[in-house]
């Protein structure tokens, strides 16, 4: 029999993301500018910021980039648990972006804020499984359709595996709270 084109893994084949979805967990600092796009490897596309990863099957016009550290970003997908999965807490602390700076009381002249006065606040930890997990981060997958975290599948510190409808991905724990 001739080969013909392989039938698609079934687990693959809901597994795509937009590229403008994939584009919002993209990082912003720009000391980091090969993280500010997304980026493929192999027959995956990826988004991340350092903190939280997130994939889904490859999107054609992606290309891969020489600028990320591609064993690192393997290593993720292959420590990547397949659950047991858990639901977001139901409540999450809310994140705020414009806090008064401590640094300089909101008055500035000032390094830390830039002397606008406000700075984003901290991040609240939120326990979840073995881990604790930052409210911005979980705020920030909340909306992804059918979400879902295997907060107890690896090591405290260890990058929570994530999943939902269109994709993968894995979450860094914080220290503390
Ligand atoms: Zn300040």
């Amino acid at each position: 029999m001739l080969a013909t084109n392989p039938t698609p893994k079934p687990q693959h084949s809901k597994n795509v993301m937009k590229l403008e979805d994939l584009q919002k967990f993209c990082g912003t600092d720009e000391t980091r500018a090969a993280l500010m796009r997304p980026f493929s490897i192999g027959d995956r596309t990826f988004a991340t910021d350092g903190c939280l990863i997130v994939w889904s099957n490859r999107i054609p016009e992606v290309e891969e980039s020489i600028e990320v550290p591609h064993g690192k970003v393997n290593a993720i997908v292959e420590s990547w648990v397949d659950g047991p999965w858990l639901d977001l807490p139901k409540e999450i602390p809310a994140h705020e972006t414009s806090v008064t700076c401590g640094d300089c009381d909101g008055i500035g002249p000032c390094e830390n804020c830039d002397s606008t006065g406000v700075v984003e606040a901290k991040a609240k930890g939120v326990k979840m499984g073995n881990k604790i997990l930052s409210n911005k981060y979980l705020l920030r997958i909340a909306h992804l359709p059918n979400i879902k975290l295997a907060a107890n599948s690896t090591r405290p510190l260890e990058a929570c595996p994530i999943k939902f409808d269109g994709g993968f991905g894995a979450l860094m724990p914080m220290r503390e709270n």
